[in-house]
C-alpha cells in the first residue's frame, strides 16, 4: 500500500499512520508487520525490506503512541508523559540507519531498530526546535493528522487536499446550499 506523508516530519507522520483517530473506529494502516516495512522504506529510512515479525510491529506501535502523545503535550503546551518520554528517548539512543555509496548512488540499509531509533531521533528533533511552534491539526473533524504548516501566515488547514479539504469544501457547499433553500422557501412563503 502507498502511505500518506503530509506531515512533514516522520514524528508527523508515524502517528498519523492511525488514521481518523477522532471517529469512534479510526484506521490502522500498519495492520501488519509488512505494512510497517512499506512504511519505513516509503518514509526513506531504507531502500531494502526490513524482515519484520508481529514483535517488531507491537513495538512499533508502542513507540508511535509514545511519540503522538508528546507532539500533542507540545501542541498543547503540557508537560510530557514520563513514560513516552522515557521510551522515545530509549528508542533515541540507539544506531540510526547507515548511508552506504553504491554504482546506484545513496543506499539507505537500516534493521528495525535502527528505524525506530530515525522515527525516535527525528522525534527528538522536532519536538526540541522551533518547527513545534508550527504544528496543527488537520481542519477535518474527523481527521487527527498533524502537520507542520509552513505556509506563508499559517493558512494550512488540511493535512491534504484529498480526502480532507475536499470533504470539508463539499460539506461547507452543501450545508451553504441548503442554507441558500431554506432562504428561497422562506421568500416563497412570505
Ligand atoms: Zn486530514
Amino acid at each position: 500500500m502507498l502511505h500518506p506523508f503530509p506531515g512533514g516530519a516522520l514524528a508527523l507522520d508515524f502517528p498519523g499512520t492511525l488514521r481518523f483517530r477522532h471517529r469512534s473506529e479510526p484506521r490502522e494502516d500498519l495492520s501488519a508487520p509488512q505494512r510497517l516495512g512499506e512504511w519505513f522504506q516509503q518514509a526513506g529510512i531504507t531502500q531494502d525490506e526490513i524482515p519484520l515479525g508481529p514483535a517488531d510491529l507491537d513495538a512499533a506501535l508502542r513507540l508511535r503512541e509514545a511519540v503522538y502523545r508528546l507532539v500533542l503535550a507540545r501542541m498543547a503546551d503540557e508537560p510530557y508523559d514520563t513514560d513516552a518520554l522515557a521510551l522515545v528517548n530509549e528508542y533515541a539512543r540507539k544506531p540510526t540507519p547507515v548511508p552506504q555509496l553504491t554504482a546506484e548512488g545513496r543506499q539507505m540499509e537500516a534493521t528495525a531498530e535502527q528505524a525506530f531509533a530515525a522515527v525516535a531521533q527525528d522525534t527528538v528533533t522536532v519536538l526540541s526546535g522551533s518547527d513545534a511552534s508550527l504544528f496543527k491539526e488537520c481542519s477535518n473533524p474527523e481527521c487527527s493528522q498533524i502537520f507542520l504548516d509552513r505556509s506563508q501566515g499559517g493558512r494550512r488547514e488540511w493535512c491534504a487536499m484529498d480526502p480532507c479539504g475536499n470533504k470539508v469544501k463539499a460539506a461547507a457547499y452543501r450545508a451553504r446550499k441548503r442554507a441558500a433553500g431554506r432562504k428561497a422557501l422562506a421568500g416563497r412563503t412570505r
